[in-house]
């Protein structure tokens, strides 16, 4: 029988990489997802020498992945990095994602910060959903979206880094190309620019070209603390959970295809789209209630606290003591 070789020691290999054509051994395997990640992060120019990113950790593959990759390269970049977990309330998988969270703390010696949702609108994300008839996912990325802006802001980051991968990347081209919603469209970017006069920080995909076998094979070798349920709102009849299955049985007959497919969009479709819609910025102004950045007058999470019959100013208030106190 052949044994497969590492392509870079030559050791017996433990990993395949079909787009790749290349075997790995384990230690480098995981050198070979820091490399790629640092050839995106200078190729979409996603970080300068000395930045501060804020990473928002769930406790999934993805983003303990992200969290590592970027302390491997931390003194590389001079990266100043904070960690930000929004604990959702959603009962035992949120306790999970916690105790990742713990562990993380301990194997970086970092103190993330915790925001909890239920202390700050007084329940969690599925009541909120159930009471003002919206899908849980909707309002999750909403108030999400929310705190990690907020966060960002009073910290005065460069950068907000998310775990977003290959495969939420191309889901995202095909999903809003589908419904074409070509201003969710030109946005999907791995370095999409912050607007400082209203408190937006620059928002960065440093896995957009790791796929998610990549991440799942990358915490297991290493052995890194992850949470392995999924959300017990995740939708498995979803649209988005469709399109991926469909966009990796592509892959699986044409290799490389997610990654060519990322590559040409930006570099095709996406600066058309820019010149198109014009700049990003226009008509970001500040919200009337809370002053966070917002396309209309009153922000979503503005709008969201009073369908829930709670007043701003309080909730404004639990935020800042969730953050001044964490
Ligand atoms: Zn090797
Ligand atoms: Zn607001």
């Amino acid at each position: 029988m052949v044994v497969a070789r590492c392509h870079r020691c030559g050791a017996s290999a433990e990993v395949y990489l079909p787009y790749a054509r290349m075997w790995f051994c384990s230690r480098h395997f995981t050198e070979y997802v820091v490399d790629r990640v640092r050839s995106s992060l200078k190729r979409y120019g996603m970080i300068k020498l000395g930045d501060s990113v804020l990473v928002c950790v769930s406790g999934g593959k993805d983003s303990i992945t992200l969290l590592d990759v970027l302390w491997c390269l931390r003194d590389e970049f001079s990266l100043d990095i904070k960690v930000l977990h929004v604990d959702l309330g959603i009962g035992e998988y949120s306790v999970k994602c916690r105790e990742v969270i713990e562990k993380v703390a301990e194997r970086y010696g970092i103190r993330p910060m915790i925001l909890y949702v239920k202390r700050i609108l007084g329940m969690d994300v599925g009541a909120i959903a159930r009471r003002v008839r919206r899908s849980t996912c909707s309002v999750c990325g909403l108030v999400k979206r929310y705190l990690i802006n907020y966060v960002a802001d009073v910290l005065d980051v460069s950068a907000v880094a998310t775990g977003h991968t290959l495969d939420d990347l191309t889901m995202y081209i095909l999903k809003l190309f589908i419904t074409q919603d070509l201003t969710q469209l030109s946005r999907l970017r791995p370095y999409l620019e912050g607007v400082p006069e209203v408190g937006l920080r620059a928002r960065i995909k440093p896995l957009c070209e790791i796929s998610e076998f990549e991440t799942s094979t990358y915490v297991k070798l290493l052995g890194l603390p992850h949470v392995v349920a999924k959300c017990p709102y995740i939708n498995p009849e979803s649209i988005d959970l469709k399109i991926k299955e469909f966009l990796t049985s592509l892959e699986d007959r044409s290799p490389g295809l997610k990654l060519s497919l990322l590559r040409n969009y930006l570099r095709k479709l996406a600066p058309i789209l820019m010149r198109y819609l014009g700049e990003d910025k226009v008509g970001i102004n500040r919200c009337r209630i809370c002053s966070q950045a917002t396309s209309g007058e009153v922000c979503s999470f503005c709008r969201l606290i009073s369908k829930l019959g709670l007043e701003p100013e309080e909730v404004l208030r639990r935020i800042r003591e969730e953050v001044l106190s964490s």
